[in-house]
Formats: C-alpha cells, structure tokens, sequence
C-alpha cells in the first residue's frame, strides 16, 4: 500500500537522497536495499566464522589443562570424538565419569606413550570374493526403481557389478545394504490399489483399468516406478460402498491442525511424498502419513 507521505531520506547503502513513501524504508531503490542486506549476510557469515575459530582455539588449548573433556581430547591426538569414544569403551584410553560427564586425565594419555606396545606391520585386508549376484531386471522388480536411477546410484556408491555373457550381475549384499530403505512398504497398501490389484479385483484389462482412471480423474500416487490409485474413489467410481473410513486431510483442515499456511503443507506433502488424492480441485491428504510427519521427535 503506498501512502501520501513523503520524507526525504539518506539512502543507507549509495548515500544519495531521496524520497521515502514509509518511516521505515532504509534504501532508495531495490538495488541499493538488495547489496545491503549482502553486505549484512557477508558480515554475520564473517563473525560466526571468527566465533567458530574462537572456539576450536579454547578446545586447542584446554589440551593443556590435567583434564579434558572427550572432546578436548580428541583435538589434542588429531582424532574425531567419535573415535576417541570407542577407545574410551574398549577401555583403551582410561577415563572416569561424574554425573554424565567423562574426563581424561592429560597424565594418562601421557603415560600410554611411556611403555607402547611394539608396532607391527598392519596386515593387508584381503577382501572377500562377491560370490553372490542380482540381474539389473531382479533389482528393478525388487525394489520398485527405475533403470536410470539404479546405473547412476550404483557409479554414486561405487557398487560392484560384472558383466557376464552381456548381463550386468551387481553385488547383492552392496544392493541390499544401499536400497535397504527402498524395500517395499506396506504401510499405505491398504488405501491404495495397485493395477494388478484392481485388474483381479474388477476384472478388467489394464488398458481399460487406465482408461478409466483417467476417465474419472481417480487420485494416484507414484511409489517408486508404480503406480497406486485412490481405492476410496474407485470403490466409489465403480458404485461401490468404500469400505475405508475417510482418512484424510482436505487442505484447510490440515492448515488448520498445523497451524501452516496452504503454501507450506504443500511443500511438505510434495517433498516427503505424503500419498494424497484429488477430488475434484480439492486435495485429500493422507492423514495417517501427515501426521506421522509431524509427530513431535521421540528417541528410544
Ligand atoms: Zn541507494
């Protein structure tokens, strides 16, 4: 909204005059205001930085100190805190606790260097032979992912493959472990129909089966490569009563529960693939799903 006032201002980044429309207007036009507030980002990223230097220099320096925390330790041997915690549970590095907090005493990592143990020559890891393999088409199925995305996850995480007689064979314990979260969930099976499922269920061809949802514009989901339909408005589409209670948001009311504007359920719902279905324009959220989302964190 523009006003009628007009003030004559400084403008805080060139220093030309210039006519303001508001109190609170700082710069004169929108190139001045934009290579400020750079300029402001620029200073704040400087001084965490300094902070951040600050702050590595007291832990430096507390390795002076008779005791140290595991932290203060791990910088004095040039070691990651994790692993000064392991060597604190094999017990290799002596350490006591009060009430939740572990101290090393300087002196005892002293002493473990007055009498070491004779160094020996690291044995060679012989690595064992992969011996157990999936075809590309095994993988595919298995896990529900499409080609493209297998070949440039698998040169990402470096998992080994072979070609033999022209098949590619891939490590099956390297695809096992890397697609781990990939394996089929059950979790949402019941509000969704597969093809497969409403080919059996209905009778009908697979052609007819896509004709028809997209005929009567059935909500549908894609989890990895394949595709689910709205099992509540395809019962309802078929002229049969949904056995399903409705389990969903419509937009205002999941606004409303999270207290979120229509701009940021969406991002949610897009980002973390939250199944969710069109009636009409309207959108239908998955409740079960959303609100796992944002169930409060809990550990344990
Ligand atoms: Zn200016």
């Amino acid at each position: 909204m523009s006003s009628t006032i007009e003030i004559s201002k400084i403008c805080g980044w060139c220093g030309k005059e210039f006519i303001a429309r508001k109190c609170s207007t700082k710069y004169c036009c929108k190139r001045c205001s934009e290579h400020a507030y750079k300029a402001k980002k620029r200073k704040e990223h400087v001084a965490r930085c300094n902070e951040k230097t600050v702050e590595a220099e007291k832990v430096k320096q507390s390795g002076n100190n008779e005791y140290m925390t595991p932290r203060q330790c791990a910088s004095l041997l040039g070691l990651c805190v994790r692993t000064v915690y392991y060597h604190l549970e094999a017990n290799l590095i002596p350490c006591i606790r009060l009430k939740g907090k572990t101290l090393i005493s300087r002196a005892s990592i002293d002493k473990m260097f007055e009498n070491p143990p004779e160094y020996i020559k690291r044995e060679k890891k012989v690595a064992e032979p992969i011996e157990e393999f999936y075809t590309t088409k095994q993988i595919l199925e298995k896990f529900g992912i499409s080609n493209s995305w297998l070949f440039k996850m698998a040169k990402e995480r470096n998992i080994p493959k072979t070609v033999v007689r022209g098949k590619t064979l891939w490590s099956r314990k390297h695809i096992d472990n890397n697609l781990a979260d990939k394996q089929p969930t059950e979790t949402v099976a019941g509000e969704w129909y597969s093809v497969e499922e409403v080919c059996a269920k209905f009778n009908m061809s697979k052609e007819a089966v896509y004709r028809f949802v997209s005929e009567r514009k059935i909500g549908k989901r894609k989890d990895k490569c394949k595709v689910f339909y709205s099992r509540r408005q395809f019962d309802k589409a078929m002229g049969i009563e949904s056995e399903l209670k409705p389990e969903y948001y419509t937009m205002p009311e999941a606004m409303a529960r999270y207290n979120m504007t229509r701009d940021q359920i969406s991002h949610y719902v897009r980002t973390h693939d939250i199944p969710r279905s069109y009636e009409g324009r309207y959108v239908r959220i998955d409740r079960k799903a959303l609100d796992a989302l944002f169930a409060p964190p809990k550990i344990g």
